[in-house]
């Protein structure tokens, strides 16, 4: 069990069949999803959820319409401090700007703490081409390390294994005694990478949130492998995309709010980091060096392009949790290190190598569930037919898509192409249905994927236009007997 059993790079359509073909995937994920589901649902009902995803989109539209603005009060802040912001147009300008940092402070090995923004631009990689150890300190990061995996979901990354896998995988890497007791695990796991954090020269993490007003970044964790990240090796670099702002203090409260009820269902995580500037003369802890990586790769280009409402997201996770596809196929068929509904949006927007990521958009079955669920009201299921109807724009639509439609379009137009229509489909499929028993179990290509899990219904044998036209000469008729009775 050392790699995960979808090949992220293979094309669109097996990974979705690796993925469906995996039974320990969908156990693992509906207990996970399922539960992550419900305790955001009574999370937000202790409060008023309503007015809280109110205040949150309030604020974030308020972000993305003033961006620019924040960007430079929060660089001015920062930089006011002690510490210092780097502006990455890509990937590889983050790879080239860690990598002089680390470089010039002499690192041999960095933790991590979970990042989505590193996991965007293969920062490990780098790190490791470089020669450097890196090593995830949060617990479901470091067990997808170790078993050289991605995440599969953005607050949860190992979700994809079950309990049982995952012992399997710490018995395989580090040496430990059978058991199914996550404690003990837990407790094995957080064993060695203490030696980890007493031995690493620098710290990279994410950011939940910046905060302009003070130049604050700030991490959300349960596990305080953020807090040792941030404040224990010499240097500290955080990398964030550059819509994760918050104008003030207050604001940035707000989201914490709503990020821990929309992701774990907690009022408030265990941990929450704030760094504003590296260690002064009186300090007892902290880095000797504080570092921003400010991230565009891509977002500018979604501001423009007319989907900023997509930067408004927060990254809690809640949409995986209730999408009906998610919860079938996992993370990692997505293919990108975004999965779900908010993935399916944002992967082929970003400057990502993803494999067949204009697929992604029709990964969805619209039906709203994670617009429901998102804690700042993002318009997913909008935002994805805006994707697919660009894809028709620019007649990048599947040839079979463009087909069907235009056959349609042409069949509408005209009322015997209509009926003809009509008729053809009736007599076909009553046909191909009365060789098995009722229901067609099988339709050619391309339409065979139909049915290969579930039954189509043949068409009525008769049009509701004749059913119609038949009732009415009937009427006719039985009026004009009445008719000529009566005389
Ligand atoms: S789109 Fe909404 S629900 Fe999904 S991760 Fe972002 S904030 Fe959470």
């Amino acid at each position: 069990m050392n790699t995960t059993t979808i090949d992220l790079h293979a094309p669109y359509r097996q990974r979705i069949k690796d993925a469906l073909g995996n039974p320990h995937l969908k156990t693992a994920l509906a207990r996970a999803t399922g539960r992550m589901a419900v305790q955001r649902t009574s999370a937000m009902r202790a409060v008023d959820g309503e007015q809280l995803r109110s205040q949150v989109r309030q604020m974030k539209e308020y972000v993305i319409r003033h961006l620019p603005d924040l960007l430079e009060e929060l660089e001015a802040n920062v930089t006011a401090n002690g510490g210092q912001v780097h502006w990455a147009q890509t990937a590889t300008d983050v790879h080239g700007i860690v990598l002089n940092i680390a470089r010039q402070a002499n690192v041999k090995k960095v933790l991590k703490a979970k990042s989505m923004a590193t996991e965007e631009v293969h920062l490990n990689h780098a790190l490791e081409d470089a020669g450097m150890t890196v090593v995830e300190t949060d617990l479901g990061e470091y067990i997808i390390q170790l078993n050289q995996e991605p995440p599969s979901h953005i607050v949860a990354p190992v979700i994809h294994r079950r309990l049982e896998d995952i012992a399997e995988i710490l018995q395989e890497k580090l040496d430990m005694p059978p058991t199914l007791d996550p404690q003990e695990m837990t407790a094995l796991a957080r064993g060695k990478l203490r030696q980890e954090f007493l031995t690493a020269d620098m710290g990279v993490s994410g950011c939940n949130f910046a905060i302009a007003e003070t130049g604050t970044v700030c991490i959300v964790t349960n596990e305080g492998n953020g807090r040792l990240t941030s404040a224990m090796p010499r240097v500290y670099v955080a990398v964030m995309g550059l819509e994760k702002i918050a104008p003030t203090v207050e604001d940035a409260f707000l989201q914490y709010q709503a990020l821990c009820r929309s992701a774990t269902g907690q009022q408030t995580t265990i941990y929450l980091n704030m760094t504003s500037r590296p260690r002064q003369p009186n300090d007892v802890d902290g880095p000797d060096e504080f570092h921003l990586v400010i991230l565009d790769n891509g977002r500018t280009d979604m501001l423009a392009e007319g989907y900023g409402e997509a930067l408004m997201c927060i990254r809690c996770g809640a949409c995986l949790n209730v999408c009906p596809v998610y919860r079938e196929i996992g993370g990692h068929a997505y293919g990108s290190t975004y999965s779900g509904p908010i993935g399916a949006v944002i992967s082929p927007l970003l400057h990502m190598d993803v494999t067949n990521a204009e697929k992604l958009p029709h990964a969805s079955t619209l039906c709203g569930a994670c617009r429901d669920a998102c804690p700042v009201k993002i318009d997913l299921p909008r935002l994805l037919v805006d994707l697919r109807a660009d894809q028709v724009d620019d007649g990048k639509a599947a040839w079979f898509d463009r087909t069907a439609m235009q056959g349609f379009v042409q069949t509408m137009q005209s009322r015997a192409r209509y009926e003809a229509a009509g008729k053809i489909a009736s007599l076909g499929s009553n046909v191909m249905a009365s060789f098995t028993g009722g229901n067609l179990k099988f339709m050619p290509p391309p339409l065979a994927g139909w049915t290969q899990s579930r039954d189509f219904p043949p068409f009525a044998r008769r049009s509701f236009r004749e059913l119609w036209q038949a009732r009415q000469s009937l009427r006719k008729e039985i009026t004009g007997e009445r008719a000529s009775a009566e005389s």
